[in-house]
């Protein structure tokens, strides 16, 4: 089975969230049956060039604007499945991966190049799997081009919705120039009066996935489809949610080479030197019995900081320590920058895009982790948290009320503390939970392990994955 997985970031890659830890870890999960699972993917100035191998790949013919273009793909082999990047420095030789005002454009090019080399190399997949909107453009013009390439007759599209949120939304008037067509009769792409590749892409798919069950549920209502939820109502039958799996070869605090020492669920005792380090590291005293609170998230409205914003005095008031990692909108660095001059012993701040060592030590050192998000697809965080030690306090949404169990005392079930209603009380009031159990030294340690012990790996949503493209195949 020939798998084309479609990406605008992966791991080891590139990343802004968690679409590159997915990216990254479903082809080498998918490598354990037997599948030619291959990655594509636009070859940004961000990428560390030592991850290439010597292959180059020329003159792939693509054509873009009315001409043929020769385009040269590099590759490498360090995701654990070959990769092929899109060398096209007019489009990704740019500051930042996402947010130009041509995303649109680099994002077509990326798609019609994508399907060129699959082309060029005589490798005909199976299914095309596109994820997100920059991959909608891949999806609909597979759905064309089937009809007069028999190169890609017999092949198949899944389109991954890994947050609706993002649409893709440009001028209508760039649809014909980008080869599809004029606006009125490329009904496919507009989403009232502008033109977007996500919806093309929902609408194009032979199937589709989203990263939770809970989450599929949601956007197919209009509180949560982003204005998609008619779309995906009727789309419904095609729909399906998959949770996604936590790479542990690269989340694992028992083989961790980012922190102070590997712990695990039978010993624990690494874990407080990790914590020692983590408050080092963000100039803080090394006050080991007071919890730390901790947060790693893109600074987004959708991640909830609006919320923390309101009961952020009272979490300082608590006593606890409060870690945030985030880049993002200026309005919360603005607002954690202030947090933290307020109580420069009780606040460490990182903003801006640390990379992974510190997201590791964060989740290694930390006692709590705060996700109140307003939606979650998935999340991977909670996932990470749990793995680490470190006691997920989630909203119940998306991925999150799917992966985080509200810990229960008469039980000692649970692995965490989830609140329902979007609202600063609700936060404040789990919160305060979480921390009454945390001084409870025999609640704590067993919230800790149920956590721990959680198998949230690749293989079973590998399996799933690979049950869709079969089913595909077979259509
Ligand atoms: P999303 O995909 O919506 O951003 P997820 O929880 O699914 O949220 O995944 C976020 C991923 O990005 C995690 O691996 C997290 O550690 C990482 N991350 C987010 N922000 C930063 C940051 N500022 N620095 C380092 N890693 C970050």
């Amino acid at each position: 089975m020939r798998i084309a997985i479609l990406t605008s970031e992966a791991v080891p890659f590139v990343k802004t969230g968690g679409l590159a830890d997915v990216s990254g870890a479903l082809p080498k999960a998918l490598g354990e049956h037997e599948t030619d699972a291959r990655l594509i993917l636009p070859l940004y100035d961000q990428i560390d060039r030592r991850l290439l191998n010597d292959k180059i790949i020329e003159n792939v013919s693509v054509e873009w604007r009315g001409r043929v273009h020769a385009v040269r793909f590099l590759c490498s082999d360090a995701a654990g499945a070959p990769a092929y990047f899109v060398h096209a420095p007019e489009f990704f030789a740019r500051p930042n991966i996402y947010g130009c005002q041509d995303d649109h454009i680099r994002f077509a090019f990326f798609s019609r190049a994508a399907l060129a080399l699959t082309k060029h190399l005589d490798w005909q997949p199976d299914v095309v799997h596109g994820n997100d909107w920059p991959c909608g453009f891949a999806v609909a013009e597979l759905r064309a081009r089937r009809r007069y390439d028999s190169f890609f007759q017999n092949t198949k599209t899944l389109f991954s919705l890994h947050n609706v949120g993002y649409q893709g939304l440009f001028d209508a008037g760039d649809l014909w120039w980008l080869g599809f067509g004029d606006a009125p009769e490329r009904d496919d792409f507009m989403l009232e009066r502008t033109a977007s590749a996500l919806k093309a892409g929902m609408i194009a798919a032979d199937a589709l996935s989203t990263v939770s069950p809970r989450y599929a549920r949601e956007i197919q209502t209009p509180q949560q489809g982003h204005g998609l939820d008619w779309l995906l109502r009727a789309r419904s039958n095609r729909l399906i949610g998959i949770t996604n799996g936590v790479d542990y070869e690269i989340w694992n605090p028992e083989t961790d080479p980012h922190i102070a020492a590997n712990f695990s669920a039978d010993d624990l005792s690494g874990k407080r030197e990790c914590k020692i380090d983590l408050l080092r590291r963000f100039s803080l005293p090394e006050e080991s019995d007071r919890p730390i609170l901790a947060i790693i998230s893109r600074l987004v409205g959708q991640k909830g900081y609006d919320l923390i914003q309101l009961v952020a005095e009272p979490i300082l008031r608590t006593g606890a320590f409060f870690i945030a990692l985030g880049a993002g909108a200026k309005e919360y660095e603005d607002f954690l920058q202030r947090l933290h001059d307020v109580a420069p012993q009780q606040v460490g701040i990182y903003k801006g895009y640390a990379g992974e060592p510190l997201a590791h030590q964060i989740e290694a050192g930390a006692d709590m982790f705060l996700m109140p998000s307003r939606y979650e697809p998935c999340g991977l965080n909670q996932m990470y948290s749990m793995r680490y030690g470190t006691v997920p306090v989630v909203r119940a949404t998306g991925g999150l009320d799917d992966t985080v169990q509200q810990f229960d005392p008469r039980t000692g079930t649970g692995t965490g503390f989830k609140f329902g209603p979007y609202e600063a009380g609700a936060l404040l009031e789990k919160l305060r939970e979480a921390l009454y159990f945390y001084a409870r030294p025999d609640d704590w340690p067993k919230i800790q392990r149920n956590g721990m012990t959680v198998d949230n790996s690749w293989a079973a949503a590998a399996k799933k994955y690979l049950e869709l493209y079969q089913e595909l195949a077979k259509l």
